[in-house]
């Protein structure tokens, strides 16, 4: 089991971006005062506009979607989205998430494959969460409350306000400062990178970090605005409390290495002195109450962070009769979650199997835990090579799958495709195409459809839904190589009569892909170019 590393994808970036800082650093400080002192109350950041900050955000996003640490797991995924949305639901409701900005930027949330505590705001409404906050978090609320925050960074345009006072360096110089930050804030590791090059990206980190921090009153601001967003949108707000003890514990502890997020987010006396004020509005101190559903998604997160075998194998004799007894139903749930998770991650399925039917045998769980339970067993069935057995678990019955419930999709896709049988195949491939139709952004999805197609011999569509993946990934120039495969592919089917009037149509809609896609590529580098 490999430790989460400091992405080598992530380093070989910082190469630039060492450059960069040493043009930087000797100019920067002053220069920051300066334009601070010239650009009083910035209120909404409109000299920088919606378009070049959204592109911004598609670059560093682009950087994201290659790491091998960015990992797209639809039960974790659909999880977040029901607390994201939900905030964003609110967000537009008290007028901060205007419909301009709303359509403008991307509103994506992606998930780090890393152990510590961190959550960012990028440019352009792209978010990113490490699986290490989810662990650490007690509530949905918790989680809502930092997720907030980051939100409200992005509608009050703190990030466009950075962008103006950076501005004299060029976007791509930020964006690559950025990137250098969050290569920074990952768990480190004794990887192949020497001692002293992980110096150097410290000593560089602080120094980008003090750049790229909000001010102390923007800090004020997110949580302010944040604490209205997440208690209008029905979260806890004793989530907030909580969580802001949480992280002034871990910096009383100066627990800055598992804890990224306090570096970007100081715990100032201004900010605590306005949480305690908030908290004593609050009516009682009692606990938020703990779901199964928030208790299992947070030993899912601890187990997909790649922990090491040690931390496996403790999740997994956690789940023993002594600990169960005298555990609550919710913290039941997750215990035997975990050791089911666990057990899977090492391949011991009769282990996992036990304490699966353990989980199962849980009674009065919530309909989202039911579901999570359900997604586990499939996931269970077809990591042990029993694709069929799977594809039953997760075929509705007498229901149709929820719109929200991408989990369930693609799963069931995958496990369809796994069967290696054309017939469910095909179903794959159908289901899919609904599903991509409303959500053409959906690269997984994209990739499974890909596997779909080849299983039934269509290697025109296949190669496209590859090519579309990559797009959706923001890597123009790999989408295009694609297309430029499918579109040779389909005119030597053609030359041998083998195109028929489906392929035609299919090969009409790869030309004007490709063109459109050419299109972008050139933009990038055009911006590349320039920056
Ligand atoms: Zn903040």
């Amino acid at each position: 089991m490999l430790p989460s590393l400091l992405s080598p994808h992530l380093l070989q970036r910082l190469g630039v971006l060492g450059v960069c800082v040493a043009l930087l650093l000797p100019v920067a400080p002053a220069q920051a005062q300066l334009n601070n002192s010239r650009l009083p109350n910035l209120g909404d950041g409109a000299e920088v506009p919606l378009g070049v900050e959204r592109r911004l955000g598609e670059s560093i996003a682009r950087e994201i979607y290659r790491d091998p640490d960015y990992l797209d797991d639809p039960v974790l995924g659909d999880y977040l989205q029901s607390i994201w949305q939900t905030l964003l639901a609110s967000a537009r409701q008290r007028g901060e998430l205007t419909p301009e900005l709303e359509q403008q930027f991307a509103w994506e949330v992606a998930l780090i494959r890393d152990r510590s505590i961190n959550a960012f705001a990028l440019p352009g409404g792209y978010l990113g969460v490490h699986l290490g906050l989810i662990s650490a978090v007690s509530s949905a609320d918790e989680l809502a409350s930092v997720l907030a925050h980051e939100l409200s960074h992005v509608t009050q345009r703190h990030i466009a306000r950075m962008i103006a006072q950076q501005g004299r360096q060029g976007p791509m110089v930020m964006g690559a400062m950025i990137l250098g930050m969050l290569a920074a804030s990952r768990t480190p590791s004794a990887s192949s990178i020497s001692a002293a090059n992980a110096v150097m990206v410290g000593g560089q980190a602080a120094a980008i970090q003090s750049q790229l921090n909000f001010s102390r009153d923007m800090e004020r601001e997110a949580d302010r605005i944040g604490y209205g967003v997440m208690t209008e949108a029905g979260f806890e707000a004793q989530g907030f409390v909580t969580m802001f003890e949480k992280l002034q514990q871990a910096a009383r502890l100066n627990d800055n290495g598992s804890f990224p997020y306090l570096r970007s987010h100081p715990m100032t006396t201004e900010r605590i002195a306005d949480a305690q004020a908030r908290q004593q509005l609050l009516p009682s101190r009692a606990a938020v109450a703990i779901t199964a559903t928030h208790a299992m998604m947070s030993a899912r997160a601890q187990v997909l962070a790649n922990p090491g075998v040690d931390v496996l194998r403790t999740l997994a004799s956690q789940a023993n009769p002594t600990t169960l007894e005298t555990a609550r139903k919710p913290r039941q749930a997750g215990l035997l979650y975990g050791a089911t998770m666990a057990e899977m991650k090492q391949r011991n399925f009769a282990a996992a199997r036990q304490h699966l039917a353990h989980l199962q045998a849980l009674s009065g769980l919530e309909l989202s835990a039911q579901r999570v339970v359900r997604l586990v067993s499939a996931e269970l069935a077809l990591a042990a090579g029993d694709a069929t057995q799977a594809v039953a678990l997760l075929e509705p019955k007498a229901t149709v799958i929820a719109n929200n419930d991408r989990a369930t999709r693609m799963q069931l896709a995958q496990s369809r495709v796994a069967t290696r049988k054309a017939a469910q195949a095909k179903l794959a491939a159908n289901e899919l195409s609904l599903w991509l139709n409303q959500h053409p952004r959906d690269a997984s999805a994209w990739l499974v459809q890909a596997s779909a197609y080849e299983l039934q011999g269509d290697g025109l569509r296949a190669i496209r839904a590859q090519a579309e993946a990559r797009a959706m990934e923001l890597d123009y120039g790999a989408a295009v190589d694609r297309f430029k495969a499918a579109q040779s592919l389909a005119h030597q089917m053609a030359s041998e009569g083998k195109l028929d009037r489906a392929g035609h149509m299919e090969a009409s809609i790869i030309d004007a892909r490709l063109r459109e896609l050419e299109r972008l590529r050139r933009e990038q580098a055009l911006e590349r170019g320039i920056n």
